[in-house]
């Protein structure tokens, strides 16, 4: 809680600024040297965070493989215990953490407190108690000899564990809790936009109780910190979820050692809706899928292809609907869109704009810097914003705009939209929106995605694997998925 309010008391006017250190062998500690960090919906710059480079990670590997012998060794319902206390603390400070990751990233206080902490929550539970079930096969064997042959999942050793800034919180303990959970020893890093709940929810784990070198966190950017990650010898796995260019960069470094990685990259969802659906019904759920936390959802919806047949009437719905978004100061309980995370995020998204007006698309609703006054008057504001008439070899619906703005299509036919959806180089999720079953099968199986929504979005079960083909990503997360990836399989054969 100190550490919370810490930063919560923050200003930018400070003098010195508050800072936050690395988390090294169970103690905070200065980087060799810091950088800035600013509030995304001032604009102004509020943290001095470590900017940490190879001798910071050197010792932050070194304190892991340390610890790694030990608690790779220790039981499962330890490992249990100490994974349920985390969640536990994270909970019992769910408001402030949220007020922390709103003003670090720009989201609403409302998204992450009723989102991402709390399935941050749910990521250290359901962990925590899949540990305790994670069974392996045997078999008894009779031929050629009498033989019992069974497999022990052991830990790998120390897991390098590379995270975006759009959902801190819940992506880092998307990787934490099965990683610790497995026995492996970690070396976090967190995205240098976004790393003061990371920083936070070191805090957790020392009062939890977690032995020193167990858990270590590394603050920087990709290339001086995160680099240096997946090259080190003494990590040997390593999970990463961010965009597809630096996702395709790691796999190449880290090929060359014969790491095992796992890579959870970028999306450019269709949604597809039918003639079928009522759609006064699903609309809010349709535009909830586009702008949630600023559309800066790997799973959001960028592309809308709705049936010719009910086009007209559906986008003007679904226009009205959008209006309905307010957008404003993040920490205003009122209103559904924050700021985006940074200056350069925000240019990038707002050429998508651009080039939807050079296109001569038409724009139904959305403003880039719409005036938002008081403290936000100089934050990184866009607010929902429809497109018409966008080309399918348009770069609009071709790339990852990341960002509150969609596109909507018209389709005619079920096979020429599974051809359009398919046709992008990515393929992470999809939702289909229909009342007739047979269209939801046929739809659902054929388009290459690694999640399809039928007539809901972003309903997670964590039981079930998560992930993307193409240039999404390889790998699934999920309880049996990560329990696997974070382990490795040793078959041992007993002659009886
Ligand atoms: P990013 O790829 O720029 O950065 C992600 C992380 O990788 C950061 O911690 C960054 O510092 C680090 N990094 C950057 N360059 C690196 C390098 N050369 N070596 C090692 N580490 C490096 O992504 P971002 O802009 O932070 O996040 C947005 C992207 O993440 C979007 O493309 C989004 O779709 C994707 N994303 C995917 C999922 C998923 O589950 N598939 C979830 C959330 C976000």
């Amino acid at each position: 809680a100190e550490a919370i309010r810490y930063l919560l008391d923050a200003k930018s006017s400070d003098e010195p600024l508050r800072s936050i250190g690395n988390f090294i062998d169970g103690k905070f500690v200065d980087a060799e040297r810091q950088m800035e960090s600013e509030e995304p919906a001032t604009g102004e710059i509020w943290l001095k965070i470590p900017r940490s480079g190879q001798a910071d990670v050197d010792k932050a590997v070194d304190a892991a493989y340390q610890a790694f012998n030990s608690w790779s060794e220790t039981s499962v319902s330890y490992r249990s215990k100490l994974l349920n206390k985390v969640a536990d603390i994270v909970e019992a400070n769910l408001d402030d953490i949220a007020r922390l990751e709103s003003r670090d990233q720009g989201k609403t206080f409302q998204m992450a407190k009723s989102v991402e902490v709390p399935r941050c929550v749910h990521n250290f539970r359901t962990f925590a108690t899949a540990i305790l079930h994670h069974t392996s096969p045997s078999i008894m064997q009779q031929d050629p000899v009498q033989a019992i042959n069974f497999v022990k999942n052991d830990p790998i050793g120390v897991a390098g564990l590379i995270s975006p800034w759009n959902l801190p919180l819940y992506l880092i303990s998307f990787k934490l809790a099965p990683a610790l959970a497995c026995g492996n020893t970690v070396v976090a890093k967190p995205s240098e936009m976004t790393s003061a709940t990371a920083w936070v929810l070191m805090h957790a784990f020392v009062e939890a109780g977690f032995p020193p070198g167990v858990v270590n966190m590394v603050i920087g950017t990709g290339p001086e910190a995160g680099e240096p990650l997946v090259l080190h010898p003494k990590v040997p796995v390593i999970s990463f979820t961010g965009s597809t260019f630096v996702g395709k960069r790691i796999a190449t470094l880290a090929g060359q050692f014969n790491k095992k990685v796992s890579l959870e990259m970028g999306g450019k969802n269709p949604g597809i809706v039918f003639p079928s659906v009522d759609f006064n019904e699903v609309i809010p759920s349709l535009v909830r899928s586009s702008f949630a936390n600023q559309g800066e959802i790997c799973l959001c919806t960028s592309r809308l292809y709705v049936h010719k047949g009910i086009f007209k009437s559906f986008v003007e719905k679904y226009v009205e609907e959008t209006k309905k978004w307010t957008i404003g100061d993040p920490t205003d309980n009122t209103i559904q869109v924050g700021a985006l995370v940074s200056k350069a995020h925000f240019d990038k998204v707002s050429s998508y704009v651009e080039l939807a007006k050079k296109e001569s698309c038409e724009i139904l609703c959305g403003e880039v810097s719409p005036e938002i006054g008081g403290r936000c008057s100089k934050g990184y504001f866009i607010s929902p914003t429809v497109i018409l008439g966008a080309k399918d070899e348009s770069r609009l619906l071709k790339e990852e705009i990341f960002g509150p703005v969609v596109c909507i299509v018209p389709f005619e036919t079920s096979e020429e939209v599974i051809e359009r959806a398919n046709n992008v180089p990515y393929g992470l999720s999809a939702s289909v929106w229909s009342k007739n079953v047979d269209e939801i099968t046929k739809v659902s199986s054929k388009l290459r995605v690694g999640t399809v929504w039928c007539n809901c979005w972003l309903v997670r079960e964590l039981n079930m694997p998560f992930g993307g083909t193409k240039d999404s990503g390889n790998g699934r997360d999920g309880t049996v998925d990560s329990l696997q990836f974070y382990t490795e399989p040793k078959t041992i054969c007993i002659k009886m």
